[in-house]
């Protein structure tokens, strides 16, 4: 099967005046040393385009939405592509932001699987640094950004408000959907996060991509590195089981590496291009169904 990868630029309309700009917040929010109420301080006044993206996202993450986009996306039939026209795929999503200070999307995956190297962690973790925002592609399908990054959370059940801008979600139509707004909503105490449908996101879609491939511990750093208020606030822990509880720790080193490895050096990729073949081939096919 032939993969085309446009020849034209293509942007991610939104609120945000770049994708990226959703990390930075993210990265700012969890500076470190930061206390809760630092985090709470931020507002919609201070920064405007990322509240609107938040009351997007909050707002149309519905059960409905959720179910509907997991039937579109999770069959896997986007077509075949191997790691690399993946990641130079996503590279065609430019952000008209200051190309001298910004790391391309590639630049972004390496550096993130470069630092988890340098710290010799185990090799699949490494192949996890590299695959775990190649997700982020929804975009160019089409998906607003609203859709496709921000933290994620279990829909179908009440909204924890240790969910950043929370206040949103009252405009959400499932606020009027009482078997929504339980507790436990359409869940069983302790159902496992397995179980949990995630609002829809860009980590979610390549958990799905490589679930046939990777060990478990991977799978939970791709599905849940977004789940903030779970790994970070200790949110939805009535939802989690024993599994969830024994890979929190792995979704936590994995966030280290994905929040603060950006300021290095811009990665040499013709340099590292023959490790990430190796890599690659050690755990995947040549391609991998979309
Ligand atoms: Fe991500
Ligand atoms: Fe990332």
């Amino acid at each position: 099967m032939s993969t085309s990868i446009p020849s034209t630029t293509t942007s991610a309309a939104g609120p945000l005046t770049e994708l990226d700009q959703w990390d930075d917040f993210i990265e700012g929010r969890y500076r470190e040393g930061k206390s809760e109420t630092e985090f709470r301080i931020y507002d919609a006044s201070a920064m405007p385009g990322v509240a609107e993206f938040y009351r997007l996202n909050h707002e149309g993450q519905t059960v409905d939405y959720v179910l509907q986009k997991e039937k579109e996306y999770f069959g896997l039939n986007k077509g075949m592509k191997t790691i690399w026209e993946a990641a130079e795929f996503l590279n065609t999503l430019v952000d008209d932001s200051d190309p001298d200070t910004d790391l391309t999307q590639i630049e972004h995956l390496l550096q993130t699987s470069e630092a988890i190297r340098r710290d010799n962690r185990p090799r699949w973790m490494v192949l996890t640094g590299f695959l775990h925002d190649l997700g982020k592609c929804l975009c160019l399908y089409g998906e607003p950004q609203w859709g496709v990054v921000g933290d994620t959370f279990p829909v179908g059940c009440a909204w924890s408000d240790a969910i950043v801008f929370s206040e949103y979600f009252a405009g959400n139509p499932d606020k009027q959907v009482p078997a929504y707004q339980s507790k436990y909503g359409i869940y069983e105490p302790n159902c496992g996060l397995e179980n949990v449908h995630m609002s829809f996101g860009h980590d979610g879609y390549i958990a799905e991509v490589m679930k046939p491939y990777m060990p478990i511990e991977a799978l939970y750093m791709l599905r849940f590195h977004s789940f903030y208020p779970w790994h970070r606030h200790g949110a939805y822990a009535h939802l989690t089981n024993e599994q969830d509880r024994a890979m929190l720790d792995w979704v936590l080193k994995f966030n280290q590496y994905d929040l603060y490895s950006k300021g290095h050096a811009k990665p040499d990729l013709k340099q590292l291009k023959p490790y990430y073949d190796e890599l690659f081939a050690e755990f995947l096919p040549e391609r991998v169904a979309w």
